[in-house]
């Protein structure tokens, strides 16, 4: 019998066997009281059950309600579930920190501990050991997986969470899991009959689509099954969020797909908008934080939604200058504590952010769109929205992929509106008006409707897809997009002219966890007639971490810092300028803190350039681009990049961004070589306002112009020779 729901009865009597002197045990029961307490507790049985009768589980429940943590405890005893279960995140902050939760929940330590039965994987941080049963990874790192072992032979169950955030990797996956679930895909044979299931988790109820998808899969018709009181969860999308309810799941069964809700708890919340719209909402959020503070009543903790790193970074610094003007010993309020929680986050800041407020403390948490469904911040009363995240986009004329500051959707407001009201009534502010929030789009476009697919296109390709176009998708891109990435593939020898099928190229460039157009880039590095490996995996792994150049204010640099921060500028641009950074880091070995500051240089952002860059190089020598004595005689000492080598790994970068280059028009501005756009040089470039010849760049940034960002000065005739050049 599979049914009995977890073992509760035997936790509570080792806790009871262990109480006394134990103070882990008391832990682990007060951590079973608030997992008890969870909304999804008492789905434990009905969603096991469901798991034992079918092969595919579309759950969706509101955020907080205890999917991620609870669905992973509630299968791994299940007598099915012999082999690992696989739970996928589109972020990897929230991988890591729900390991470890669900690791202590769990009672065993994270990791690769031969009792560790917990682990997580994410890009540039494997942490996974031998004995983990439940296994928390990106949904890129899942991918990745799939290329060594396409069937998931060792996993029984794979768990696809926030499915309702439509990355592009989350759709890829649905498709291969559906040919695995189905056996109709050419890698389920290798399954030998092992039976794979999968969790499909959202936070919003709109499940039909998922549920056709499957159904498809299976052969069967469109779902027209009873499912029954689906306006359950329909208080999600209620304006002014709704009082308390009776949890009153529901569910549906074919037989293969089976369907649940989970009836989280909503407490009333109040909302207010503003009656102007605001230019500045980095300004307004300061001016609500304070009224707030001074306002409402403890205990209630304060999230605010914005829209990246540096906004938050400046933010944070706002009002850490303003608390001494307003929390003076006279005034009686609370403390503040300010904390941060976006992608960059050290283990540290990310635990800050689930510990209760000191006494006599209001946090306030300076969060973006993570904090709107992925990861659950505890004790929040009030939500301020600026209404704006940063998300990726397509730019149709320049070839490439974007960040742009853009409106949320209408469906995003409503969650970070209902964090709220998770724990008590609470209150939203928006920082836009009305007629504003009325002029939203209902939801968010689908990430592969928006960005580049030549990532999207090669995973197929390296996974045997031949026919791409007919690749399974819950939302199928353009045709138009489609060809374009391969057209991309294609000039960047990752596919074969003939056949269209990937190359011994394109595969080395699908085993690196990078981007087609950096991953080609580290291949021509690799060729012994370019001989530049290791700086370009330096270089690359600035890419590919947050800005290692701290942005230098009047008040805070002194001469002398910039000074030594200028003699890192090369002025062949920024790409060797990196370089030389990261190289005059890595050689520092007394005191590389101290260093990094006086030259105005990010310690946190270099220590993760340095991580990147070893994992980079463990990667390159798997992928047999560098030998392992190479690597060992590696060494960082300082020496000067020369001119030629310096040239080299410019070639490089153009070999792979072949999109990216621009050159001088008479009128003094820059055009794209393909497609003729005007593009300027960013002011955060240590070439911006110079005239050279024609320039290479790493991305696009828009703000009221197009800019190029990281940024180098190439030659004309640097172009024939390297497309030119054999592969
Ligand atoms: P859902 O997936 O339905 O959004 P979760 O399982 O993520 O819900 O969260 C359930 C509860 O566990 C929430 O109250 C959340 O705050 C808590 N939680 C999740 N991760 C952590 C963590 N790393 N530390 C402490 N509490 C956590």
């Amino acid at each position: 019998q599979d049914d009995e729901g977890p073992n509760v009865e035997s936790q509570k009597q080792e806790y009871r066997d262990n109480r006394p002197q134990n103070p882990l045990a008391a832990r682990q029961k007060n951590l079973l009281e608030v997992r008890q307490s969870l909304p999804i507790w008492s789905q434990a049985a009905n969603i096991r059950n469901a798991l034992l009768e079918n092969h595919v589980l579309i759950l969706a429940g509101e955020t907080g309600s205890g999917k991620s943590t609870q669905v992973p405890q509630f299968l791994h005893t299940s007598a099915w579930c012999t082999g690992r279960i696989a739970v996928t995140q589109p972020r990897r902050v929230a991988a890591v920190s729900l390991a470890r939760r669900v690791a202590e929940e769990m009672g065993t330590p994270l990791g690769k501990s031969p009792q560790a039965l917990v682990g997580y994987n994410v890009r540039f941080d494997d942490n996974v050991g031998k004995n983990n049963k439940v296994k928390f990874l990106t949904e890129g790192m899942l991918l990745q997986e799939m290329l060594r072992d396409p069937a998931l032979v060792e996993y029984s169950c794979v768990v696809v969470d926030e499915v309702h955030e439509r990355s592009v990797n989350v759709d890829l996956l649905l498709g291969f899991l559906r040919g695995l679930v189905t056996g109709t895909s050419e890698a389920a044979k290798k399954r030998k009959g092992k039976p794979l299931k999968v969790v499909v988790m959202s936070a919003t109820a709109d499940t039909e689509k998922l549920k056709d998808f499957f159904s498809e899969g299976f052969g069967e018709p469109r779902a027209e099954d009873n499912i029954p009181a689906v306006n359950d969860t329909t208080s999600l999308n209620k304006d002014d969020a709704s009082v308390e309810k009776p949890q009153v799941p529901s569910a549906s069964s074919s037989g293969k797909i089976s369907t649940c809700f989970v009836e989280g708890r909503m407490y009333p919340v109040q909302t207010e908008y503003l009656s102007e719209p605001t230019r500045d909402f980095s300004e307004a959020a300061l001016l609500q934080i304070f009224q707030i503070h001074r306002k409402e009543p403890m205990p209630g903790d304060v999230l605010v939604f914005l829209t990246g790193g540096d906004v938050i970074t400046n933010l944070q610094q706002a009002i850490e200058d303003m608390i001494p003007n307003v929390i003076t010993r006279d005034s009686g309020l609370p403390k503040l504590l300010v904390l941060p929680l976006y992608a960059a986050l050290s283990q540290a800041q990310q635990q800050a952010i689930f510990s209760p407020a000191p006494p006599n403390t209001r946090k306030v948490i300076l969060a973006t769109n993570i904090a709107e469904t992925s990861i659950t911040v505890p004790g929040v009363r009030f939500v301020i929205d600026s209404g704006k995240a940063k998300i990726k986009q397509f730019r149709n004329r320049l070839g490439l992929d974007s960040l742009l500051v853009k409106d949320i959707s209408k469906s995003s407001a409503i969650q970070r509106q209902g964090r709220a009201g998770r724990e008590a009534a609470g209150k939203c502010i928006r920082l836009y008006t009305k007629p504003n929030f009325e002029a939203l789009e209902k939801d968010a476009v689908p990430e592969i409707l928006r960005c580049d697919l030549s990532s999207a296109v090669l995973t197929m390709k390296a996974r045997g897809v031949q026919d791409v176009m007919s690749f399974p998708l819950l939302t199928r891109p353009s045709r138009e997009a489609m060809e374009r990435a391969l057209l991309l593939l294609l000039q960047l020898d990752a596919l074969n002219p003939e056949d269209g099928n990937i190359s011994d190229l394109g595969r080395k460039i699908a085993r690196l966890p990078l981007t087609p157009a950096h991953g080609r880039t580290i291949v021509a590095a690799a060729d012994p007639e370019m001989g530049c490996l290791l700086p370009v995996i330096d270089i690359v792994a600035c890419f590919n971490s947050e800005n290692i150049f701290v942005e230098i204010k009047d008040q805070d640099a002194n001469d002398e810092a910039r000074e030594a921060r200028n003699k890192l500028s090369r002025r062949q641009g920024d790409h060797l300028t990196l370089l030389s950074a990261v190289q005059a880091y890595a050689s520092e070995r007394t005191d590389r803190k101290q260093w990094a500051k006086q030259h105005l240089i990010s310690h946190r952002s270099m220590q993760n350039v340095m991580d990147v860059r070893k994992q980079l190089r463990a990667q390159c020598q798997q992928a047999k681009l560098i030998t392992k004595e190479e690597l060992a005689a590696a060494d960082d000492d300082l020496d000067t990049v020369s001119e030629s080598t310096g040239n080299n790994i410019l070639k490089c970068f153009l070999r792979g961004f072949p999109a990216n280059v621009a050159r001088l028009v008479p009128d003094g501005s820059y055009r794209t070589i393909q497609g003729h756009m005007a593009v300027a040089i960013h002011p955060s470039s240590v070439l911006y306002s110079r005239k050279l010849e024609a320039i290479l760049y790493n991305e696009f940034v828009y703000t009221n112009r197009t800019y190029a960002r990281s940024v180098s000065a190439i030659q004309m005739n640097w172009l024939e020779e390297v497309y030119a050049a054999p592969t």
